[in-house]
Parts: C-alpha cells; sequence; structure tokens
C-alpha cells in the first residue's frame, strides 16, 4: 500500500464525528475499525466497491475504472440510486486492461481512456477510481488524472482506493475524501439563499430523496447539494455554500460533515429518513439549525405545521393497513443505523419485532434499538449479533416470525421456509423514505403478506401427503 494511502486511512480512522473512535487509544485507533474476516466468509465488497457506491450517483460525472473489466462489472449501478437529469453515471467505463498493461504499465491507456470520454460525452468531471491490479502494478492515477486536467482543462479526480484498502465502509469515507481534496469548495453555487442545506450520505436510492425533497421546498429549503444522490457535479462543488448539513446514513460519510464543519464552520446533525418520528425529527432539527444560521424565525412555526399536517395524513393513510397488520411478528436481519429506524417505523404500525440484526450497528445504534424495544442490555433474544442461515431458517420454519425483512442475500432463507419476505436492503425495488415511503413499506409488507402464493406453496405435495 502506497504511503499516501495509509497515510489517507489512518486520517480517516481518526475521525471527531465518531464517538466509537475517539474513545479508542491511539494505537487501538490506528488499528482502524475493520474486523478481520473469518477465511472463506463472504467480505461484503471492497474498498473499491465503497468508493464507488459513494461517487456513482454523481450522474453526470463519467466514472471511470482502471483495473481489469471484472472490477467495473462488479460495481456497476448495484444500489439502483436514481437520476432525474443525466444517465451519464449509468454508463460503465473502464480502462480494462491486460497482461501488458500489467508488464508495462497502464498509465498510458487511462490517459488515452479520459481523452476519448471527454471527446465523446462531454462529463462536466471524470472520476478515475484505482483497483487491486493496478495500485500492485504502480500506476501512479494522481499523476495521470493532474496531467489530464491540465491538458484538458476539466476537473479529473483520481479516487484512489483499491479493493485490498479494506472493505466497503472504509471505502465509502476514502471516496469522501476524494471529494473533501478535489471536488467541494472549487466552484461557487449561482446565487445563495439563508435556508441551504446539504444532505450527506443519500444515494436516492430507488428515487427515495424525490420523497422527502417535497417537503423542503414546502418550506422554502433548497437542497444546494446531495452527495451524492442525483447530484450535479457542479453541485457537490459548491455545497461548501450551504447553511447547514444533515448526516444520512450514519458514520458512512461522516468524515465529510466534520471536515466542512472544521473548513467553513457549516454545522451539521445526523438524522433519518426513515420512520414517521424520525422523518419529523429530522425536519425539526434543521429547521432550527438554518434558524440559528440567520434564517427567518418564522421558519421553525411552518415546520411545526407542516408536520402536524404530513403526520395526521400519514396516519390517515396507514391506518388502513394497521388493522391488518397489528401484531404481525417481524423478524428484522439489516445493517448498521437502519436497524433502528425501521424498528421505530414497523413499532409505529403496532407490528411485533421478534428479533433484530446488530451485527453492524455501532454502540449507540444498540443503544437506541434498546430504547426503542424497550429492552435489557444483554437482550441476545431480540437483538441478534450473529445469525447462521441455520437459526433464521429454525426461527421462520417454527413460525416464530410472519415475514422476514431482509437483504438479498438472505432471501432464499425465508423462501425454503415458504415464509414471506421483503426486501429493505439497498437493492430494494421501492423506495421507504420518508412520510410517504413508510406508506410504501406499510403497503408492500401488506401486499406480501396477504400473496395467496405462501397458502400455495405451504400445501403438502400429493406424493408427499
Ligand atoms: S477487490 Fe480489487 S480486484 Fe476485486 S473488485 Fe475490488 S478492486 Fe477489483
Amino acid at each position: 500500500m502506497s504511503t499516501a494511502l495509509k497515510a489517507k486511512i489512518a486520517e480517516v480512522f481518526d475521525e471527531p464525528g465518531c464517538d466509537k473512535n475517539q474513545a479508542k487509544s491511539g494505537n487501538e485507533r490506528k488499528k482502524g475499525c475493520t474486523k478481520q474476516l473469518k477465511p472463506g466468509a463472504a467480505a461484503g465488497g471492497c474498498a473499491f466497491d465503497g468508493a464507488k457506491i459513494a461517487l456513482q450517483p454523481i450522474a453526470d460525472a463519467a466514472h471511470l475504472v482502471h483495473g481489469p473489466i471484472a472490477c467495473e462489472g462488479n460495481s456497476w449501478d448495484n444500489r439502483h440510486s436514481s437520476s432525474s437529469h443525466s444517465q451519464l453515471y449509468r454508463c460503465g467505463f473502464t480502462t480494462d486492461i491486460n497482461e501488458f498493461d500489467v508488464i508495462y504499465g497502464g498509465e498510458k491507456r487511462l490517459f488515452k481512456s479520459i481523452r476519448e470520454i471527454l471527446e465523446k460525452y462531454d462529463p462536466p468531471a471524470v472520476f478515475v477510481y484505482q483497483t487491486c491490479v493496478t495500485a500492485l502494478v504502480g500506476d501512479d492515477i494522481e499523476a495521470v488524472c493532474q496531467r489530464a486536467s491540465e491538458k484538458f482543462g476539466k476537473p479529473i479526480i483520481p479516487v484512489n482506493v483499491p479493493g485490498f484498502a479494506g472493505p466497503k465502509n472504509l471505502g465509502n469515507k476514502l471516496g469522501a475524501e476524494a471529494l473533501l481534496d478535489y471536488v467541494i469548495g472549487t466552484r461557487e453555487p449561482e446565487f445563495t439563499t439563508p435556508c441551504d442545506i446539504n444532505i450527506i450520505g443519500d444515494y436516492n436510492l430507488v428515487g427515495e430523496l424525490w420523497q422527502v425533497k417535497p417537503l423542503f421546498e414546502a418550506l422554502g429549503i433548497r437542497i444546494l447539494s446531495c452527495i451524492a444522490g442525483d447530484a450535479r457535479y457542479n453541485e457537490v462543488a459548491s455545497a461548501h455554500r450551504a447553511k447547514v448539513n444533515m448526516v444520512v446514513c450514519s458514520k458512512s460519510m461522516i468524515n465529510i460533515a466534520t471536515r466542512m464543519a472544521q473548513r467553513w464552520g457549516i454545522p451539521y446533525f445526523e438524522g433519518s429518513f426513515y420512520g414517521i418520528g424520525d422523518m419529523s425529527d429530522a425536519l425539526r432539527q434543521i429547521a432550527e439549525l438554518l434558524v440559528q444560521q440567520g434564517a427567518p424565525a418564522d421558519l421553525l412555526d411552518r415546520t411545526e405545521r407542516l408536520i402536524e399536517v404530513e403526520e395526521a395524513r400519514v396516519w390517515k393513510r396507514i391506518a388502513q393497513y394497521r388493522q391488518r397488520l397489528a401484531g404481525k411478528r417481524v423478524l428484522l436481519i439489516t445493517g448498521g443505523v437502519k436497524s433502528w429506524s425501521v424498528v421505530a417505523a414497523l413499532q409505529e404500525c403496532d407490528m411485533e419485532i421478534v428479533g433484530t440484526s446488530v451485527k453492524k450497528s455501532t454502540k449507540e445504534d444498540k443503544e437506541k434499538i434498546q430504547e426503542i424495544m424497550g429492552l435489557k442490555e444483554d437482550d441476545s433474544a431480540h437483538m441478534i449479533d450473529d445469525m447462521t442461515p441455520r437459526e433464521m431458517y429454525a426461527m421462520l420454519r417454527d413460525a416464530r416470525a410472519d415475514i422476514m425483512l431482509s437483504g438479498g442475500r438472505t432471501q432464499f432463507v425465508a423462501l425454503k421456509a415458504r415464509m414471506p419476505w421483503l426486501d429493505i436492503n439497498q437493492e430494494r425495488y421501492y423506495p421507504y423514505a420518508g412520510y410517504e415511503g413508510m406508506v410504501e413499506l406499510v403497503h408492500q409488507i401488506d401486499r406480501t403478506l396477504s400473496n395467496p402464493m405462501w397458502q400455495q406453496v405451504r400445501i403438502a405435495a400429493p406424493w408427499g401427503a
């Protein structure tokens, strides 16, 4: 690993916005937050993958992967981030290096690829991603990007995050570092307002940002930049003029918020758009911070009025499902911040959470789950640290749960147990953010539970009766 990359990783691990990190000793901090993987365990994405996930939603930029074609194939559009404008981010650009490039170096090929993209597509910027093989053969993507920027007069941004640097979550942070080093603060917005905000860590999965954007618009709050869902390159470059930052996905891009607070004095808070209560809290916190930053004081009253109207409306719409869903038992297998936000949302519909995974959750996430579910600290029956597919299967087969909400990787466990399953992870096909998203989640749970297919698949086969 290059010295520059090592230094960058050390910088990212010393994160003032992360309480867990700050509680560690200097030596422990250097080791980072990654648990050593067991041989044979699926790693869940490499650092390059994480950086690509974080940056690819910048929709009008070109994203060029310098490496073997499989790296691009592995990471291409695996989050269903939506764009309301350019579709260029969906083009899979790769240098597709071959044996000769491994022997002689792939820098020339990279330079030519950048030129070809600029000539054919004329994007406002090109992000160039390092991968394991090109890092190992010593290709200096930073030097190539600098040369190309000078020659072509466009921002060419190196994202020096090869897969071996660590896991996906570290990749998110290192991708964010590339934005801090090369993008944010390099442009000025056409105009500013006292109610400009940035949303950090939202990737506009299946259009979730569009479910909350109308709420901000109703309050006169402008999303100056969303990093990076549905983003335009120039918006991200001028994000430093926002008055408030909201960090959506817990710790994955907290470094952007902390560095922006240090460099430009922009206050930030961590919030969630999942769940009715959380959505209202997010609106309140944004309004309070904006007023502290000089926005008109009546914003607070207007926010409260909007919350009142929206909450009344959403409860009315959910009420029709509440009767059908009350008492249904849910097994929730997801990770990190999503656990507590989804737990709160489901409890709002009187559903019973029979277990939730806390494998990827931070200490604060676990505390929040305990608080919401009213659990004791060591309640391992409800807060599952690690559940093998066999245990999951047994739980579903014994009908200790009526439905499992999880990611695509565990769907076949539920299907094998002939139990309803709904995808709520990043590969989901329905948006669950904001008030609107809660109605959608409840609607999808209801649809899944009442699908007549389950009765049919549970009937014993004539030859097995
Ligand atoms: S681990 Fe390396 S080779 Fe594999 S996808 Fe990630 S960057 Fe590419």
